[in-house]
């Protein structure tokens, strides 16, 4: 029997080791949190979770969820149309709709399949999709399935994508696609250029807020409520893993024919399992939080003020903002690595990022900041900040 594949995936593992492009995974024995307890028995500050407003660890949400697995049980075993929809399923698609001031909505395992479902269930040869060139994964990858023709413009770059929407004229369908915030540099796109575009040359815009819904704009719908232009977008995807408790699942919102569509026809909707009811009934509480706990908000934006004023006057190189992702550029990816670990040392856990994640000569380390901070976390992570960048020759 031959081993030729172990033996080529061997040299590539050695290969991404010693480039120090490999991720391992730190393991923790603790729930989610500004705190996390390490495998080694380490606490230390978390500043790289999802955990925007702290609602993976709120104790109303695990009452709720205490309830939910009583009341409708641990699994469904069944995708959505033959017997895997609760009224907790249908319930929370309409709450998530209104939210988000969009007709309808349907629910994915993930946001990563929301998008993965999205563009081949809906356009084909005749059309055309417009894509930011710093777009996630999964909407490269669910764009890559359909056979529209398809296009990139560099990232937030209006003028190109005039360019390509005047070359996509003759298209039945176009569609301007975009993250509503870019995760790895916390800048939100221009929505507000976008929609105007897109009502020039008449083109459909699709947004991916998953690092926005929740907590973003006067309401936390987002980055289309915060740019004035929400009636403008026409299909939101996004997920319930961050800001909206961060268990797991996706959605994608738009006009009725557009989701009822999607429900008869994307693949990984129909041939995948239910949202578990746990999650799906945990979701309608963590939207009522976000609905009424307006403190939650005006605390995370606060935290991410603190933090960010507190790296600058250190002397830090920061990519600004005000979104609570917080990226330090050390430029060197080395030296980046080297920072992380020295953080860790003194008790902050923050990952970098470096090529091919990042642009070339961008290596940084990304923080974010959560409502579950307290102002002393803050105070002691920026301590160590100061430790770890004179340690390591940043500073
Ligand atoms: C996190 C993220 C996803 C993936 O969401 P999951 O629900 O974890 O699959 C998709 N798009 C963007 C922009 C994201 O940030």
């Amino acid at each position: 029997m031959s081993h030729a594949i172990e033996d080529r995936l061997s040299q590539a593992l050695t290969d991404l080791r010693r480039e120090g492009l490999y991720k391992s995974e730190r393991v923790m024995t603790s729930p989610q949190g500004a705190h996390v307890r390490l495998a080694d028995g380490r606490e230390v500050i978390n500043l790289c979770a999802n955990n925007y407003l702290g609602l993976a660890g709120h104790p109303a949400l695990i009452t709720r969820a205490r309830e939910a697995l009583e009341r409708y049980g641990y699994g469904l075993a069944s995708v959505r149309f033959i017997c895997g929809t609760q009224e907790i399923h249908v319930n929370l698609e309409q709450t998530l709709a209104d939210f988000l001031n969009q007709p309808a909505a349907l629910l994915y395992s993930s946001c990563f399949d929301a998008n993965g479902g999205l563009f081949e269930a809906l356009f084909d040869e005749s059309d055309a999709v417009i894509s930011d060139s710093l777009n996630h994964a999964s909407l490269i990858d669910g764009i890559r399935l359909c056979k529209a023709s398809r296009y990139r413009f560099p990232n937030r770059d209006l003028n190109a994508l005039e360019d390509l929407l005047r070359k996509t004229a003759k298209a039945r369908h176009r569609l301007i696609v975009t993250d509503g915030i870019f995760s790895m540099d916390g800048l939100e796109a221009d929505l507000a250029g976008i929609c105007s575009l897109a009502q020039r040359y008449e083109a459909l815009v699709m947004v991916d807020d998953s690092h926005a819904v929740g907590f973003w704009g006067p309401g936390g719908r987002g980055t289309a409520e915060k740019q004035g232009v929400e009636g403008q977008v026409h299909i939101l995807t996004g997920t319930l893993g961050k800001a909206l408790g961060g268990a797991s699942g996706g959605y994608t919102a738009s006009s009725q024919p557009i989701v009822d569509w999607l429900r008869q026809r994307s693949r990984p909707y129909l041939f995948s399992n239910s949202l578990a009811p746990v999650i799906a009934a945990t979701s309608l509480a963590a939207l009522s939080l976000v609905r009424e706990e307006t403190r939650l908000r005006v605390r995370l934006l606060e935290n991410a003020r603190r933090f960010r004023e507190g790296l600058t006057a250190l002397g830090f190189e920061l990519i600004p903002g005000t979104h609570p992702i917080i990226p330090i550029l050390l430029h060197d990816a080395p030296r980046t690595q080297k920072m992380a670990s020295a953080l860790l040392e003194a008790g902050v856990y923050a990952v970098g990022f470096s090529y091919p994640v990042v642009p070339q000569g961008q290596a940084r380390i990304r923080t974010q900041v959560s409502a579950a901070h307290e102002p002393t976390d803050l105070d002691r992570a920026l301590e160590a900040f100061e430790r770890a960048g004179r340690e390591t020759g940043v500073l």
